[in-house]
């Protein structure tokens, strides 16, 4: 019998953990945190490094992983889908309960390794760089495979865990673009096959968006539209400064190439840019640091701008953080007058990221854009497009993989309730093959 362990992830978008048990044979997919609570426990003073994993699973920020204390022997392999904190964030503290290696893509992985060098943590699992299409043997019964998608940060996969009575896919984080600026399309007809073959006993499925009436736009469209904002205002003698997520690679090679056509030296500003960056120039999936300067840390940041500032800033395109108008971030610290570096009249401000919709941070950004128009900044926002599946790919992905059972993944209840309706619109029926979960929960499959 397969057995799954909804651990975390099903009550908010946030500290992604499920496992998978095939008799004595165990695999856990994803184990993230949930940035929320860490930030607000780290903006109250407190240092992520003193806590104890306890403590961290008692305030949130870890999924609570002790329902699979008394099989925890049993586990045979971690895997993660992609490099997102709310995916990877948790291994360093859980990963050494369990006696296994940690699988990924090996952006993933390289990724990981950064920030526990970062972090100055160490763990004793290996970790084991996976490329997709490769199916993986971990145990007498279980193969596991990565599957090529597309999503907002490079080589994320679908999770296939292949058992004697059934695959299990688990889909979180992922669209259907068809058109990347970065890696490849998703590998169609590999998810097609698993789905011919009749024999996918569940997916876990990713429903951020599930109540989104639409097919999420390519990052091909957010590219376009960052070109028209870029090429098609009036900028000359004018400072450009555009934010993104550090993890959204392919949004700032958009970047890069456009500023690079602009004649305008482009400098990548922020300790997060450096890590994530630096990890795709390791594994030569870009090369930013030919053409353009990344400066990572605090007093060398601050000696650019105050250069920049001295040169002429109308001769640059800065790419940093703080579209969420996060405290500390550059874009944030420039607007409070508190670097070198000063707007003028009319200089340009590019947002190429959601705010993400948690109070502090709407607040954040709301405070941010008040202070840059009081400035006399000219602000584009919302020059993005998301990284997640909206109801119409949902009811693609289902279609193409057929099957049996579906678990509603990445959401709070209403937002799994939205996928609930969209399998019983699609004919699957709610308790007895599509199944609402909360964390903590387990479903056994028949
Ligand atoms: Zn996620
Ligand atoms: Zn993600």
């Amino acid at each position: 019998m397969i057995e799954i362990f909804t651990i975390g992830g099903y009550n908010e978008v946030g500290k992604n953990m499920t496992a998978i048990r095939y008799n004595d044979e165990v695999v856990i997919v994803d184990m993230g945190f949930f940035l929320p609570k860490l930030i607000s426990f780290e903006e109250e003073g407190g240092d992520r490094r003193n806590l104890t994993e306890k403590g961290l699973i008692k305030l949130g920020v870890f999924p609570d992983d002790t329902i699979l204390n008394s099989i925890k022997n049993n586990v045979k392999a971690i895997v993660l889908g992609h490099c997102h904190l709310d995916h990877i964030g948790a291994v360093p503290f859980l990963a050494p309960k369990y006696n296994c290696s940690v699988f990924g893509t090996p952006y993933t992985i390289e990724v990981l390794k950064t920030m526990m060098d970062d972090d100055k943590m160490r763990i004793k699992n290996p970790l084991v760089a996976m490329n997709p299409g490769v199916v993986k043997k971990v145990s007498a019964h279980i193969e596991i495979e990565l599957i090529n998608v597309t999503h907002s940060t490079p080589q994320t996969a679908m999770v296939a865990i292949h058992t004697p009575e059934g695959i299990i896919i688990y889909a979180n984080d992922f669209k259907l673009d068809s058109h990347p600026v970065i890696g490849k399309k998703p590998d169609f007809d590999r998810l097609k096959k698993l789905g011919d073959s009749g024999f996918v006993k569940a997916l876990i499925l990713d429903s951020l968006y599930a109540g989104d009436d639409r097919k999420t736009p390519s990052e091909k469209v957010a590219r376009e539209m960052l070109k028209d904002v870029m090429f098609g205002t009036e900028n000359t003698g004018n400072a450009i400064i555009a934010t993104s997520f550090a993890s959204h690679i392919a949004r700032i090679k958009s970047m890069v190439e456009f500023g690079e056509k602009l004649d305008r030296k482009v400098v990548i500003l922020g300790r997060s840019m450096m890590k994530y960056i630096g990890s795709a120039e390791n594994l030569g999936i870009v090369n930013f640091s030919s053409n353009s300067e990344i400066v990572g840390y605090g007093d060398k940041v601050k000696k650019k701008l105050t250069h920049i500032q001295k040169e002429g800033k109308s001769k640059y395109l800065i790419i940093c953080t703080g579209g969420q108008g996060e405290t500390g971030a550059i874009l944030t610290r420039i607007a409070n007058n508190q670097l070198q570096f000063r707007f003028d009249y009319e200089d340009h401000v590019i947002f190429s990221n959601k705010t993400i919709p948690v109070p502090a941070n709407i607040e954040a950004r709301k405070n941010l854009e008040r202070n840059l128009k009081n400035q006399k900044v000219r602000i584009f926002k919302d020059i993005h497009v998301s990284g997640h599946a909206g109801r119409e790919d949902l009811r693609d992905l289902v279609k193409m993989i057929k099957p049996l059972n579906i678990i509603p993944a990445h959401g709070d209840s209403a937002m799994l309730n939205h996928m609930i309706d969209l399998a019983e619109e699609m004919g699957y029926v709610k308790g007895k093959n599509v199944h609402f979960c909360s964390n903590g929960n387990r479903v056994f499959l028949k």
